[in-house]
């Protein structure tokens, strides 16, 4: 039997992206880069499909690539790919690529010159992140991408871009990236550039900026049921998303010890009283945080149990209690839980100081990614 695993709940998944998708107009992208968010690659992105989605989204070509090898003939856009990439490769197996400059439009169409195929790529606008896409240089670029459109060596399916601060709903920046989107894609049209799809939302936008929908949204973070930023935005639960990843691994040991005893390298911690506890077979190889404080820990026997001590490579430290029925052997829950109030991906992140996001993606390939429902 595992020692760990991520239980990954593809009906959750389908409800997410159904009820993203009921809330606009627009197309949706599963966005599946780095392991689907850590959940599982080709399983998310077949059931997201299923589910409604009609594009994927990668960060990396070769994450694209994993897709089609799988099998998987929806359109799919890959958007971070150094000029030295397998464009080719890309262009034959029918890849959508970003372009962020005429560097990457001039790689890309020369691989498709040389398969005598026209590379399809969605040209990426930078409208204020300072991040991907083309800024000074956005009208040559465009202005070359017309021409060579009109030569028949390209075909230009979309514009788009990325916005900054969009889980913060009210700023006004939000706003400022709009309206400058707008104006880059006119001055691409000016040039002849009048692709079929501008896409401009993530998860956050998706929930809260129908005005920014346009014809894709990109659903990321939200598609895995958790929340963009809690604080602005709130918790899964009050936006009505159900979290897709439980996380859960085996006890290899409870003991008593006495109050006074210091737990883990450094010492860091040190019991209060005489109590019970238990070492969880999960470490920071596996994902979990190193840093992490007590105020995150697992569920076990339906009691939470705080971290004690700090996250060592392949386990930690939890104190369980006097009272607990926990025995060697059970699962203890860091996500989620059977049924029970447990320990959630933002609890988690929270007492990293990160974000639910480094949370589930940084879950280890040691991790087995067990698919339910
Ligand atoms: C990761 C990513 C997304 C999804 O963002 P979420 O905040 O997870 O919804 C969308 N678009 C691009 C370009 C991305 O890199």
């Amino acid at each position: 039997m595992a020692r760990a695993e991520a239980i990954i709940d593809l009906g959750a998944l389908d409800y997410n992206i159904k009820r993203l998708l009921s809330n606009t107009k627009a197309e949706g992208l599963a966005v599946v880069k780095a392991d689907a968010y850590g959940h599982g690659l080709v399983p998310v992105a077949e059931r997201a499909l299923k589910a409604g989605a009609k594009w994927l989204g990668t960060a990396l070509l070769e994450e694209a690539i994993a897709l089609r090898d799988a099998g998987i003939s929806a359109p799919i856009i890959a958007w971070l790919t150094p000029i030295t990439d397998d464009f080719e490769s890309a262009i034959r197996k029918k890849i959508d690529l970003a372009i962020p400059s005429l560097k990457h439009l001039e790689a890309v169409v020369k691989a498709g010159k040389s398969l005598g195929i026209p590379p399809r790529v969605h040209l990426e606008v930078d409208t204020g992140m300072s991040r991907g896409g083309a800024l000074q240089d956005w009208n040559s670029l465009v202005t070359k991408a017309a021409e060579l459109s009109n030569d028949g060596v390209l075909e230009v399916v979309g514009i788009w871009s990325h916005f900054a601060r969009a889980d913060e709903p009210d700023h006004s920046f939000n706003e400022e990236q709009l309206i400058n989107f707008q104006t880059r894609v006119l001055e691409a049209k000016k040039v002849g550039v009048n692709p079929k799809l501008l896409h401009l939302s993530n998860s956050a936008a998706t929930l809260t900026n129908s005005s920014s929908h346009f014809d894709l949204v990109r659903l990321g973070i939200a598609m895995y049921g958790l929340s963009p930023e809690v604080s602005a935005m709130g918790s899964s639960e009050t936006l009505n998303l159900k979290p897709v990843m439980k996380l859960r691994a085996r006890l290899h040991l409870v003991k008593e010890v006495p109050a006074g005893s210091q737990v883990g390298y450094g010492g860091t911690a040190t019991t209060k009283t005489d109590t019970k506890l238990a070492v969880v077979a999960m470490g920071y190889a596996d994902g979990v945080p190193r840093n992490a404080n007590s105020t995150a820990g697992v569920l076990v026997s339906n009691k939470k149990a705080p971290i004690i001590g700090r996250v060592s490579m392949d386990q930690f430290v939890v104190e369980i209690g006097n009272d607990s029925i926990a025995n060697a052997g059970d699962w203890a829950y860091l996500i989620g839980s059977e049924g029970g109030d447990g320990y959630t991906a933002d609890a988690w992140a929270k007492a990293c100081g990160t974000i639910n996001y480094e949370i589930v993606t940084r879950i280890g390939p040691r991790v087995p990614r067990v698919f339910i429902n």
